[in-house]
């Protein structure tokens, strides 16, 4: 069932010149399920001459094209969203049913940025003397070089491949080397739609290797990173030094805010389901509990039997709710989270341990009592971990939702409409959602500031990443 995972460069399958490669393990197992091959310098050559190709013939094509043959490849990724899901799931371990919902909704996201390349609109300047022309122009910015994680292995790529050809660009696309399969499958509904060679090419390889060649080189135009923000600064330093542009799409601590007249019930259930899905591996998770002093018993109390109802296990069978963690990396780190926790006086209410020891699951686990200093409430956790923390002053708690460096999502419940409109205001972040989740659609923004982050990868804006603006002035002779 497992696919056999290949290099795309230039139109064609392939493995790496050198015969590189790394195992893909099932995290539900620990079993090897397959290997993905390693581009080396002489691929990434050869990606590099073919997105510089592909780039040269894809900026002709019109934008009605463009977005014909995008439409298409979304629908053909929705005409496989069962098969790609039971893939995802076995690479990385998140429920099918969530698996099939993530490559459905690269099928939407695809077909916004298609839409959107036929609006990619310039515009004419009234000029100041009669007979000139003042043309703003958008013309897209060249082949771009695209970092994408393991969390989401459609949805990361689908943005930055979307966004990209819809303006006309080329890409080189390194997928993750975790979960390269569901990656590579989306890349081939596109090339099944008709998307020309040298358009869209796909690596696998070392990280650092990959990036640190292809940023600085001169063919590349433009860099897009998902990730953790200490990767993120380092590939934004190097864009930075050779003067590319770049979009960062980084980690976050999101805090969920639940004020003194939140419907409990409401935000009770929508943050429980939001916490632990994925297991938590995700960037918008919420993430820093802060719920008002009057309500903190019954929030807990009811989060902590919504923790220990998840029904956890392999992603594959029926009714499971959260998978395991993707590596063994997540297992070690909530370990930690949860000992440093606990040694500094947190209380477990629920979890807080990894389930049996084959695959990598960990227990939807709830903390209270979480001290200032525990590295949980200063460290993203990305993982099912839940630390909830009592307010009691509206000024208090906008303090803690910007205490930390991050800016990415964050969560607010309340029924006055005057605390809604304050707290939008004052939380120092990307996107905020208020009295139910509402984050990560095709058509709204989707971007963190701070140390979360610049660019957006949803929403009109996004499309702007992958144009440059050019202004033509013309007199009449
Ligand atoms: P990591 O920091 O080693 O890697 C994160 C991602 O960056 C991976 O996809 C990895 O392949 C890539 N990467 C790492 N070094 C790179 C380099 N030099 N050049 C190019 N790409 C590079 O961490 P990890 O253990 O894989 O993941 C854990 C952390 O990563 C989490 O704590 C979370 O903060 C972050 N993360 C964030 C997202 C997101 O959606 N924003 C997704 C996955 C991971």
């Amino acid at each position: 069932m497992y696919p056999e995972v290949s290099l795309y460069i230039d139109g064609k399958w392939c493995k790496g010149a050198t015969g590189r490669s790394e195992p893909v393990l099932n995290p539900a197992t620990e079993e090897q399920i397959g290997t993905v091959p390693h581009a080396d310098k002489a691929d990434l050559d050869r990606a590099l001459a073919a997105a510089e190709k592909g780039f040269e013939q894809w900026k002709k094509v019109s934008a009605y094209d463009r977005y014909k043959i995008m439409r298409k490849a979304a629908d053909i990724l929705r005409s496989r969203a069962d098969e790609i899901a039971k893939v995802m799931t076995l690479e990385q371990g998140k429920p099918v049913a969530q698996a099939k919902m993530e490559t459905l909704a690269g099928g939407d996201i695809i077909d916004w940025f298609a839409e959107e390349a036929r609006r990619a609109y310039g515009r004419v300047i009234p000029a100041r003397a009669d007979g000139i022309y003042q043309l703003v122009i958008k013309e897209p910015v060249g082949p771009v070089a695209a970092f994408t994680p393991w969390n989401f292995p459609i949805n990361q790529a689908v943005r930055k491949i979307s966004g990209a050809i819809a303006a006309g660009c080329s890409i080189i696309i390194k997928g993750p080397e975790e979960t390269p399969a569901s990656c590579m499958e989306l890349i081939r509904a596109y090339i099944d739609a008709g998307v020309p060679a040298g358009v869209i090419n796909l690596v696998y390889g070392v990280p650092s290797e990959v990036s640190e060649y292809l940023i600085p080189h001169p063919i590349i135009k433009k860099v897009t990173f998902t990730g953790s923000t200490a990767v993120g600064k380092q590939l934004a330093g190097l864009a930075g030094l050779h003067m590319k542009r770049v979009t960062m799409e980084l980690g976050g601590h999101a805090p969920a805010i639940v004020f003194e007249d939140a419907d409990l019930d409401t935000a009770v259930k929508i943050l429980g389901v939001n916490k632990f899905r994925n297991g938590g591996q995700v960037c918008v998770s919420p993430t820093r509990f802060l719920v008002h002093e009057s309500l903190y018993g019954k929030f807990v109390d009811a989060f902590t039997t919504i923790a220990k109802n998840t029904k956890v296990g392999n992603g594959l069978e029926d009714g499971v709710e959260m998978g395991p963690l993707a590596n063994g990396r997540r297992v070690t780190a909530m370990e930690g989270f949860v000992a440093d926790a606990v040694s500094k006086g947190a209380t477990v209410k629920t979890g807080g341990k990894r389930i049996g020891n084959k695959g990598y699951f960990f227990e939807p686990t709830v903390l209270t009592d979480v001290p200032d200093d525990a590295r949980i409430l200063h460290e993203e956790p990305f993982g099912p971990v839940a630390p909830i923390m009592p307010f009691s002053s509206f000024d208090e708690v906008v303090k803690e939702a910007n205490r930390l460096p991050y800016g990415l999502a964050a969560y607010a419940y309340t029924r006055s409409a005057k605390t809604a409109n304050a707290i939008g205001a004052a939380v120092e972040s990307g996107m905020v959602s208020i009295n139910h989740h509402g984050l990560a659609l095709p058509e709204v923004p989707f971007g963190g500031i701070k140390d979360s982050g610049y660019g957006s990868e949803g929403g009109s804006e996004a499309i702007e990443a992958y144009l440059n603006t050019k202004f033509v002035t013309q007199a009449g002779l």
